[in-house]
C-alpha cells in the first residue's frame, strides 16, 4: 500500500474514533457545566453562612453591652433614691438619661442586626432548594457520563487498537504532522482533490474549495508515497477517485 493508502485508513479510523469519544466528551463538558454551577450555588451559601455568622455576634455583642447598661442603670436608680441634695440628683439623672438613650440606639442597631439575619434564613433556604435541584441534574449528569463511558469502552478498546495498527504503517514524522493535523481540525487531517472541470484541468480542494494547480494534482497522483498538503487549509491531499479518472482518461 501507498503511504496515501495507509494515511487514509488512519484517516477513517480517526474519525470513527472522534465520533465515538464526541459522545462522551459532550456528556463531560456538560457535567463540568453543571459542577460549576453547583460551585458557584455553594460558595454563595458560604458567603450567606458567614454574614449571617457576623450579623449574629454583632447582636450577640450589642445585647451584653445592654445587660451592662441595664445594671448600670439599676445602680443609679438607687443612688437616685439616695441623693443627699438637687445637685447630686440632677447629675445622676443626667447619666440615667443618657444611658436610656443609649440603650435604645443599642436596641435599635440589635433589631437590625436580627433582621438581617432573619432575611439571610430567608435567603438561605431558597438556594438550599436551588442546591437540592442543581444536585439532582449534577447526578444525573454524572450517571448520564459514566453510562456512555461504558457504552463506548468496548467499541473504544477495539478502535484504539485498531488505530495503533494502522499507525505502525506509517513513518513517525508523518505521524506527527496527522496527529498534530489531527489535534487542530478534530480529525478531519485529509481532503480529497475534486475534479471541477476536466477541460480545463481544474481541480479544487474538498475541504475548503480553493483551486489546485495542476502540478501538485499531478504530485498527489503520480507520487502516492509523498504527502501534500493543501495551501488554503493544510489538510493532506489525496485524489479523488473523479479526479483519478480525469488524469487518466
Ligand atoms: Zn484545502
Amino acid at each position: 500500500m501507498t503511504l496515501i493508502e495507509d494515511l487514509l485508513e488512519l484517516f477513517h479510523v480517526e474519525r470513527r474514533l472522534r465520533s465515538l469519544r464526541s459522545r462522551v466528551d459532550s456528556a463531560e463538558t456538560y457535567l463540568a457545566v453543571q459542577t460549576r454551577q453547583m460551585l458557584t450555588l455553594q460558595e454563595r451559601r458560604d458567603e450567606l453562612e458567614t454574614r449571617k455568622r457576623q450579623r449574629k455576634a454583632h447582636a450577640a455583642n450589642l445585647e451584653t453591652e445592654a445587660a451592662g447598661i441595664d445594671e448600670r442603670t439599676e445602680k443609679l436608680r438607687e443612688e437616685l433614691n439616695a441623693a443627699s441634695n438637687t445637685r447630686q440628683y440632677h447629675a445622676v439623672l443626667n447619666e440615667v438619661n443618657s444611658l436610656k438613650d443609649k440603650r435604645s440606639e443599642i436596641d435599635e442597631q440589635t433589631l437590625v442586626e436580627l433582621t438581617g439575619a432573619d432575611q439571610i434564613d430567608a435567603e438561605l433556604t431558597e438556594l438550599d432548594e436551588k442546591i437540592a435541584e442543581r444536585r439532582t441534574v449534577l447526578e444525573s449528569a454524572e450517571t448520564e457520563l459514566t453510562g456512555r463511558r461504558e457504552e463506548i469502552k468496548d467499541s473504544l478498546a477495539e478502535l484504539d487498537s485498531e488505530r495503533a495498527a494502522k499507525a505502525a504503517n506509517i513513518p513517525s514524522d508523518t505521524q506527527q504532522l496527522f496527529d498534530g493535523l489531527s489535534e487542530d481540525f478534530d480529525g478531519e487531517v485529509m481532503a480529497s482533490i475534486e475534479l471541477i472541470d476536466k477541460r480545463r484541468r481544474e481541480y479544487a480542494c474538498d475541504t475548503c474549495n480553493v483551486h489546485l494547480p495542476f502540478d501538485i494534482v499531478n504530485r498527489v497522483t503520480g507520487r502516492p508515497d509523498e504527502i501534500v498538503q493543501c495551501q488554503g487549509c493544510l489538510r493532506i491531499l489525496y485524489a479523488s477517485d473523479n479526479a483519478r479518472e480525469a488524469l487518466v482518461g
